[in-house]
């Protein structure tokens, strides 16, 4: 079977994603401080991949956990073998939060939210 996706990671509706750039990010309410790994196929039945989760302290982002889901690891170790795919899956989560989430737009974000909270913490008082 020879369809182009050999070698490649796959979502279980048989989209192949050929690097970390083919994901959809969905950026979630900023005070949740949570990604979403979309499939870029629209009508896939999964959806959700994986997610990144992060917090923000004094204005510097740390990764708190990244990782997809297990629907989508389980079909890639299946068709990959366990090492093949546990590496990819591993490269295309460090290329996501390497090269494809705008860190900056996020951290801009969360400082305009750290300012209204602060501002109306002192309307309060
Ligand atoms: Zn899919």
């Amino acid at each position: 079977m020879t369809n182009g996706s050999e070698g490649k990671v796959q979502c279980p509706c048989g989209r192949t994603i050929n690097d970390a750039s083919d994901y959809k990010l969905l950026y979630l309410k900023k005070e949740q401080y949570e990604i979403d790994i979309l499939c870029p196929n629209d009508t896939c039945f999964l959806r959700e991949l994986g997610f990144i989760k992060f917090a923000v302290e004094d204005n510097n982002l740390k990764i708190l956990k990244a990782s997809f889901y297990p629907p989508f690891v389980t079909w890639n170790v299946a068709r990959l073998g366990k090492e093949k795919a546990t590496q990819m899956l591993k490269q295309h989560l460090r290329d996501i939060i390497n090269n494809q989430i705008d860190w900056a737009k996020i951290r801009e974000g969360a400082k305009k939210v750290a300012e209204e909270e602060a501002s109306r913490a002192a309307s309060e008082s």
